[in-house]
């Protein structure tokens, strides 16, 4: 695996690197979420390109920027078992020179859940990810569902901007006991993290009745608002929404995201589920 932090350094790689490439983007902290995204690259492409950056732009000034949870040495050495060729990691500044005055704004899918909660969130994501994608120039590029909305944001952008890279989505990948892995689940006391096994619990919650036929979305919420609060987490949101539009649905006809964050002790945690359809 090569490591390079500076985009003079890649340019330079660009041209000897095999095709397809495949990009995945990071913030780092790796778990098997992250490891599951380098694998389908792996398997799909001839080269892998893994980018490790914290993007300051996505963060707001009360979020956990600084704090956010960083190991590079052993961040390298996953990527380094799992195949990867190159390894991206700019610092701030290379990415974002003092001077830096262009941002990406990708509309309306961007209003609502995180993009209400977290106000300028995708504004950061949507320019960072552009820039890794003028950068790298991969082929294809590896996204989580577990950020479901980061990928309607992304898959819209290469449309409008016409990128011609290719948006994979992977599943959510979750503890045994149905956590789904998060870097910022570091945040978690032993007590909050099991608290937080709700989550999934009510998500699987609605998943059943939706299974048995329920399509009214205030029954479903309802149950699932029930079982979180139960186990004492503070809900921030609770949407069931158009996989494409993100326009919350009273009644599910053709399928429905079911996406919530919430808060165990001052930890904010996002999750959600299909019911029905595809992202
Ligand atoms: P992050 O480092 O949190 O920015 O995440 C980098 C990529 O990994 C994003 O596309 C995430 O959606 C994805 N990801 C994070 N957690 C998981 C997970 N538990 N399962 C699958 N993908 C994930």
């Amino acid at each position: 695996m090569i490591a390079v932090s500076t985009i003079e350094e890649y340019k330079r790689l660009l041209g000897n690197l095999a095709r397809p490439i495949g990009l995945v983007p990071t913030m780092g902290y790796l778990h098997e979420g992250h490891l599951s995204l380098v694998r389908a690259a792996r398997a799909d492409n001839q080269t892998v390109v893994a980018s490790i950056f914290v993007n300051p732009a996505q963060f707001g000034p009360e979020e956990d920027f600084e704090r956010y949870p960083r190991d590079m040495t052993g961040d390298s050495l996953l990527l380094e078992r799992e195949g990867v060729d190159v390894l991206f990691t700019p610092g701030a500044t290379e990415m974002y020179t003092p001077d830096h005055n262009t941002w990406v704004r990708v509309g309306t899918v961007t209003e609502r859940l995180e993009g209400a909660s977290r106000p300028g969130h995708f504004r950061g994501v949507a320019t960072v990810v552009l820039k890794l994608f003028n950068i790298i120039r991969p082929d294809t590029a590896y996204f989580g569902q577990k950020d479901a909305q980061q990928v309607l944001v992304v898959k819209k952008m290469v449309r409008d901007l016409n990128l011609g890279i290719d948006i994979k989505t992977m599943p959510i990948i979750r503890s045994a006991e149905g956590l789904a892995l998060s870097s910022r689940n570091k945040y978690l006391s032993p007590a909050e993290k099991s608290s937080a096994l709700a989550i999934f619990k009510s998500l699987k919650l609605a998943e059943k009745l939706f299974k048995e036929g329920t399509r009214q979305s205030d029954v479903i919420k309802k149950q699932v608002e029930h079982v979180l609060t139960q186990a004492g987490a503070k809900i921030d949101y609770i949407s069931v929404a158009s996989p494409d539009t993100l326009e919350e649905l009273e009644t599910i006809s053709q399928g429905a995201l079911l996406s919530l964050a919430v808060y165990f002790g001052s930890t904010r945690l996002i999750d959600n589920i299909l019911l029905g359809c595809a992202l």
